[in-house]
């Protein structure tokens, strides 16, 4: 049995960050810490990567420059209903940095490593069993004993299924495609520097909407399609997803049939999920993703940064039940972010009219515009950034 005080499982987003948190504001902690990781970087993950400016402010706090990671960034964000809409620009930066996950994980990874982080890759954790004095991790290679888990596994992720077995689970659906950056055959091409998302396909109960981001993959610039639905429409009979996005990217002659589809779920965040149990603590999809746009990287980052601190305080008061985690969560920018989030989503996706949807996307856009700048995004900044 190997022995670790601190257990992190998963090396995404969430898992780097809670270990390179707690590497920042209790270092007496870096060596009691592994990551156990079932793949190897640098390692695929469906994810348009998308990063918002959140996610920058979190990685600065950190002392980390995300510009290292080749990247494609888009000026503008289009936000439609039926190819018409509003679109936002930030003031002296781009609007979207994205990435490719495989080279943003394994760059975090690395540097989480440069601070004397431990992480074990190629690891599959198999089942979790928390007791009184500390919790058992069975995995592939071997059983772990820990003081305190960290489950960052992601939206399919074993530890939540481990210690939440019947916990109401929401989950969207996702599909993504990857194609050149333009069509073989002459059609409109997208304004090179823009991130699209369009609404139209609430009207056909999907509760969300169809993207299009610039993205580069090996060097070269391509795009990446894709479509999110909440689930919250449509409980039984779901429609498919695969249609309206072929018809979104038909429009600018790309033949969906011509690329591989890919799909993936996101657990996102209701003020219900539950996150901790004694001696155990969620973050990232597993703790849950935002509801209204499936965006997840900063929030994940976000997470990371409040586990930290739960879990270097549990330690210095030689106390772990977690029983503040959720409190600290809903109580953070973060977590209000989150929490306005679910509100917006069970609004717009709901209010499903025609008219409200032009309204909302093209009519009200100062209004978008301050609530989304208020309490949707910018959390990034208030969060606490050192201890
Ligand atoms: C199609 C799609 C597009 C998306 N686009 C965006 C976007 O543009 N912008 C954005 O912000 N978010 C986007 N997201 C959401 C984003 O990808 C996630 O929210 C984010 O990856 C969550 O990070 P995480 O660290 O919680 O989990 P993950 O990134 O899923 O990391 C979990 C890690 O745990 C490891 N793991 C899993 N199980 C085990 C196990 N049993 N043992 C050991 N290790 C394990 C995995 O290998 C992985 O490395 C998208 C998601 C999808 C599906």
């Amino acid at each position: 049995m190997h022995e670790r005080d601190i257990l992190i499982i998963g090396g995404g987003p969430s898992g780097l960050s809670t270990a390179l948190h707690l590497a920042r504001d209790f270092p007496q902690l870096t060596p009691r810490m592994l990551i156990l990781e079932k793949a190897r970087y640098p390692r695929p993950k469906l994810c348009a990567g998308g990063l918002v400016t959140d996610a920058e402010v979190i990685l600065q706090q950190l002392g980390l420059d995300v510009s290292e990671v080749p990247h494609v960034d888009a000026e503008r964000i289009y936000f439609d209903f039926e190819a018409r809409g509003l679109n936002i620009r930030v003031p002296r930066r781009h609007a979207l940095r994205v990435i490719r996950r495989d080279e943003f994980d394994a760059w975090l990874a690395r540097k989480a490593e440069s601070k004397g982080i431990e992480i074990k890759e190629g690891v599959t954790v198999k089942d979790i069993v928390p007791d009184q004095e500390g919790v058992t991790v069975k995995t592939d290679r071997g059983d772990f004993r820990a003081q305190v888990v960290v489950g960052a596994d992601g939206s399919n992720g074993i530890t939540r299924r481990c210690i939440f077995p019947n916990a109401t689970v929401n989950t969207a659906r996702v599909l993504e495609v990857l194609t050149p950056s333009k069509p073989s055959d002459p059609a409109p091409a997208r304004r090179a520097g823009g991130a699209y998302f369009d609404f139209f396909p609430v009207r056909s109960k999907i509760a969300g909407y169809v993207w299009d981001f610039p993205t580069r993959v090996n060097g070269e610039v391509m795009r990446c399609w894709g479509i999110y639905d909440t689930n919250i429409l449509a409980k039984e009979k779901r429609p498919q997803l695969k249609e309206p996005l072929a018809k979104e990217m038909s429009r600018f002659g790309f033949d969906i049939n011509q690329y591989e589809i890919q799909g993936h779920p996101i657990r996102w965040f209701s003020p219900q999920n539950q996150m901790s149990l004694p001696r155990m603590l969620l973050v990232g999809d597993a703790a849950g993703a935002d509801p209204f746009l499936g965006e997840g990287i900063s929030i994940a980052l976000g997470y990371g940064a409040l586990a930290a601190r739960e879990v270097g305080e549990a330690f210095e008061r030689n106390e772990f039940s977690f029983n503040a985690y959720k409190p600290r969560v809903l109580k953070s920018a973060l977590g209000q972010a989150l929490i306005a989030r679910w509100v917006v989503t069970h609004i717009v996706y709901v209010i499903r009219w025609k008219w409200f949807q032009i309204l909302v996307w093209r009519i009200m856009k100062p209004v978008v515009v301050v609530v989304a700048w208020i309490f949707i995004l910018n959390w990034g900044k208030r969060m606490p950034s050192t201890r």
